[in-house]
């Protein structure tokens, strides 16, 4: 499964990150699924949890945000966010345009548990 090997890749950050800020734990994650990524963000959530027990994440609780894909206008230069099954202008509705967000997969928060004495 595709997810699985994702969250390992998160577990891999998160442990970097940790070790990295000297903290104990990881509390709360927030991972931005693009509209195109592929990735389905329930597999994602239902991968993290097989994964995360023994982990610096056993505690975590993972947020997922799925972005809508966006485009740029070559006509009318137009930046807008669209649909993942209509990549037109949503301003002028010219079908030239350029995809420059949806496919990504970011760890866009991550909130680590320190070691308070
Ligand atoms: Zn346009």
């Amino acid at each position: 499964m595709h997810e699985l090997s994702l969250c390992q890749n998160i577990i891999d950050q998160l442990t970097d990150l940790a070790k990295l800020h000297d903290a104990v734990a990881v509390a709360r994650i927030e991972v931005r699924v693009g509209a195109l990524s592929g990735v389905e963000a329930q597999l994602l959530r239902n991968a993290f949890t097989l994964i995360q027990a023994g982990t610096i994440a056993e505690t975590a609780e993972l947020i997922t945000e799925e972005t809508a894909p966006r485009v740029t206008c070559r006509t009318c230069g137009a930046e807008s966010e669209t649909l993942p099954n209509n990549l037109s202008c949503p301003v002028c509705g010219n079908l030239d345009t350029k995809l420059i967000d949806g496919y990504e997969l970011i760890l866009a928060r991550v909130e680590l548990v320190r070691n308070e004495d």
